[in-house]
């Protein structure tokens, strides 16, 4: 089967209109294989620009979080129906600096998967284990803990239109990547996970990998039998490596 390939590039806090501007110029032109897509998560200040310079449909705009509630008295958050009128398709939820700086729980991570769906946002959820969790061995079963909440609350079907991505927590934004044959192990893991709810749309869902990818190790982290593409941090901050690692998923 022919799964999605994307490449999420989570700006975080960073970036600027600069960068809005030298990255849709360069990545506009580029000729994408029908079946990759990059999403660019910017912070919510800079969705509209990025909105209105994206020209190329392969490029997709996502947020990197979002409000479970409709709308209302929630200062400071911003909700589906915001992102849905500045074009945006994709959402960021449950990355682990949500999880471990801002708290959110996940119940929490479950209902917002549920709410994105139900606005025709695609849900990029993050799922990944601490060091001290992989050291003592603890990692799928974190890894089922995350995953369990979420079909529970959507139920598998609903998993033809979610991402997931897996994160290794230990692996953001430290230099340290899973080695390719790690990760295809947990990878393999993930979709064997879902596969026991129903073994069709396990096999359909992308699973993206994160932590740490640059240029250098892209083409074999993408070229794992189980891996679809990745969530860039650091490395989507720079437009010459981001394209190397768009570069990478297309030729996986
Ligand atoms: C991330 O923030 O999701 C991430 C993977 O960051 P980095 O690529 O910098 O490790």
């Amino acid at each position: 089967m022919q799964r999605q390939k994307i490449i999420a590039a989570n700006w975080k806090m960073n970036g600027n209109l600069a960068l809005v501007d030298t990255m849709t110029s360069e990545l506009n032109s580029i000729t994408f294989s029908n079946n990759v897509k990059v999403v660019i998560c910017p912070s919510f200040v800079y969705l509209s620009a990025l909105s209105v310079k994206i020209a190329n449909e392969n490029i997709k705009l996502g947020a990197q979080n979002f409000s479970e509630h409709a709308s209302g008295a929630f200062t400071g958050e911003i909700s589906a129906d915001m992102l849905n009128e500045i074009s945006a398709s994709y959402v960021i939820i449950g990355h682990s600096e949500r999880r471990s700086v801002f708290g959110e729980t996940d119940i929490e991570i479950a209902k917002k998967v549920k709410v994105a769906l139900a606005n025709n946002l695609i849900p990029i959820l993050c799922i990944g284990e601490s060091e001290a969790e992989r050291v003592e061995e603890r990692t799928n079963a974190v890894l089922s803990k995350q995953l369990q909440p979420v079909i529970d609350e959507i139920g598998i079907e609903s998993f033809k239109d979610v991402v997931i991505a897996y994160e290794p927590v230990w692996a953001i934004g430290t230099g340290k990547t899973a080695s390719p044959e790690m990760a295809q192990e947990t990878h393999q893991f993930i979709r064997q996970f879902l596969a026991k709810s129903n073994a069709v749309i396990a096999e359909g869902v992308s699973l993206l990998y994160g932590g740490s990818v640059n240029a250098a190790n892209s083409e074999e982290l993408f070229a794992q039998a189980d891996i679809d593409g990745g969530l860039i941090g650091g490395a989507s901050l720079k437009v010459d490596e981001f394209k190397i690692i768009c570069s990478a998923a297309q030729g996986s």
